[in-house]
């Protein structure tokens, strides 16, 4: 459920219409709905509600990456959550939201020291550990210091999240996490070196999943590795189950919900006796977003459908061109008619299509539509590529709005570049 609708015929988001938007704030902008962001907060937490209590009440830690803006992160922390984070820009920006360091958690399969060692100054709650190299690098550096990190494993469970293939993390063949095979020698070793305070596992599968068979597959090897690793003499007391949970982008595609989501880790961590952690980014922002963009004109007379050509362009919203992603398209002021359309941005490659032979609200230059599922992944992921300025962010709340993210022109980009002297 989202709070992107029609009144009185305009599109609004929550009770600020779209064009109000447009006309203070400029196109392309990507709108945030805080009630909506507050929904899917509340909506995951009751889900997992049932999995403890007290300091077994599960940690919530928002994928930072899926929608890193400052006041999206502001709202998750008045939630309660704290945050999943796989850079030192994105730990900066959990804690100057206001969450708290034992509520971090720092993934990454390529952390460096400089990073290793932020996360330490910082007391955040937890490493991700995804290698025997990376763990032995985090115990030196914290024994150094004479401190002990606490960290979990990042197993990789050889699972097929059955996800698009840039976004799958879990199969032997990706990067992420130590192969379950190796799982209890790494462990191990690990457990037995100074300066880490090796107390549990992580798992993170891939993103986008609309089944949840092959995270229950996932977590049922974790279940197994945890009482293997019991009976190896180890003290497991966090598994980290990750993210992952899918949006609806279509209609007709039905994702899990988190009531459905929450049900299956109770049945599948039943016993288990340790503090869970997870990790959810997209099933939080996905819908909480769109990208509004204004039509700039309908280019007629090829050979296919009309080309409608946006202001809004792969560098503002990737997914299109990287995933072959769908985004819903609609009018913020639909007249009723429809046409079937190729709608595309101004950018200099065919990639920059965000869909083909769309059939989709009439559309003529001027008018304004939206890209709908755009708060997760979106913004986050933008460029100036074609020397276009980085895309603004507004956030919603009630009938009030504002810019939480300033629109950086083209010019203050080529303000940062410099042109040595042995040019001039
Ligand atoms: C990307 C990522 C997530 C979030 O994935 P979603 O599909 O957005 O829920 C969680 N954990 C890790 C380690 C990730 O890399």
């Amino acid at each position: 459920m989202d709070h992107f609708s029609l009144k009185s015929g305009v599109m609004h988001a929550e009770d600020v219409a779209l064009p109000r938007i447009a006309e203070e704030v400029g196109t392309p902008v990507y709108v945030y709905s805080r009630a909506t962001l507050e929904r899917h907060a509340q909506v995951f937490k009751a889900a997992l509600s049932g999995l403890g209590s007290g300091d077994r009440a599960p940690l919530i830690a928002f994928a930072v990456k899926s929608n890193p803006n400052l006041s999206v992160l502001k709202v998750l922390q008045r939630q309660g959550f704290g945050a999943d984070v796989v850079s030192g820009g994105e730990l900066i920006r959990a804690l100057a939201a206001g969450m708290a360091p034992e509520d971090v958690v720092f993934s990454g399969v390529g952390k460096t020291s400089a990073e290793l060692e932020l996360g330490l100054d910082k007391q955040i709650g937890q490493f991700n550990i995804e290698s025997s190299e990376e763990g032995r690098e985090l115990a030196a550096i914290a024994s150094a210091r004479g401190e002990e990190a606490s960290a979990v494993l990042r197993i990789n469970p050889d699972v097929d999240a059955k996800t698009h293939e840039k976004i799958s993390t879990g199969k032997a063949e990706n990067k992420f996490g130590v192969p379950l095979i190796r799982a209890r020698e790494v462990y191990s070793e690990l457990a037995g070196l100074a300066g880490l305070n090796l107390r549990g596992v992580a798992i993170h599968i891939g993103s986008q999943l609309l089944d949840l068979e092959p995270l229950e597959t996932a977590f049922a090897k974790v279940g197994a590795l945890v009482s293997d690793l019991r009976a190896a003499g180890h003290t497991i007391t966090h598994v980290d189950l990750g993210g992952g949970l899918g949006v609806p982008y279509k209609a007709g595609e039905t994702p899990p919900s988190p009531a459905e989501y929450g049900a299956m880790v109770e049945r599948a961590t039943k016993g288990w006796d340790v503090r869970l952690a997870f990790e959810p980014g997209r099933v939080i922002a996905g819908n909480a977003g769109i990208l509004l963009t204004r039509v700039v004109r309908v280019k007629r007379g090829g050979n296919g459908p009309p080309f409608v050509i946006v202001d809004a362009a792969m560098n503002d919203l990737a997914r299109p061109a990287l995933y072959g992603a769908w985004h819903d398209f609609e009018a913020v002021e639909p007249s009723g008619e429809r046409m079937t359309a190729n709608i595309v941005g101004p950018i200099c490659e065919t990639g920059d299509t965000f869909a083909k032979d769309r059939e989709c609200d009439a559309l003529q230059s001027g008018d304004l539509a939206i890209f709908r599922t755009a708060g997760a992944y979106g913004a986050t992921m933008a460029s100036s590529y074609n020397s276009r300025g980085f895309v603004a962010e507004v956030m919603v709340d009630g009938d009030q709005f504002a810019v939480v993210a300033d629109r950086i022109a083209a010019s203050a980009i080529m303000d940062a570049e410099r042109v040595p002297d042995f040019l001039a």
